[in-house]
């Protein structure tokens, strides 16, 4: 018996499609995140699908907004198509779920800044919801704000 997960390749496109991307996932999740820089960039909330390291391949005229000292978002520069949210320490690049027919096929798993979602509406399902001190819990116990 084989219980081995298989990775799926994924293709996506910006609305232009001048920007291309492919990446491997093998867990298909989707976060969320709710903080004010996301939802400046994005108008509402940033989705983003969890893609296996290394994997990712971004084709096309990209433009990248450094928006601290230890991220960056990228879009495309014709469009400006969401692209990523990315980390400088590890290179890392949270991939737009909207580049991805249906999402990738991935389902919301974990939200992030629920405390700081407009009132105005709110994500529903049982997915894990961290507020704004739970997820800098998470990622930056010792240094504040890592947006
Ligand atoms: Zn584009």
């Amino acid at each position: 018996m084989n219980d081995v997960v298989k990775p799926v390749e994924l293709s996506g496109r910006c609305l232009c499609g001048a920007v291309t991307v492919t990446a491997t996932v093998t867990n298909p999740i989707l976060r969320a995140c709710h903080c004010e820089m996301c939802q400046q960039q994005t108008s509402s909330v940033f989705v983003n699908i969890q893609t296996d390291q290394d994997s990712t391949n971004v084709n096309g005229p990209i433009k990248i907004y450094k928006s601290s000292d230890w991220a960056e978002r990228a879009f495309c520069e014709v469009c400006g198509s969401t692209l990523w949210y990315g980390t400088a320490h590890d290179g890392a690049r949270n991939l737009a779920a909207g580049l991805f027919e249906n999402a990738g096929g991935a389902k919301m798993a974990l939200a992030y800044f629920t405390d700081q979602c407009p009132q105005g509406y709110a994500l529903s399902g049982d997915h894990e919801k961290l507020t704004r001190q739970q997820t800098l819990a998470k990622f930056a116990p010792d240094q504040g704000e890592k947006k």
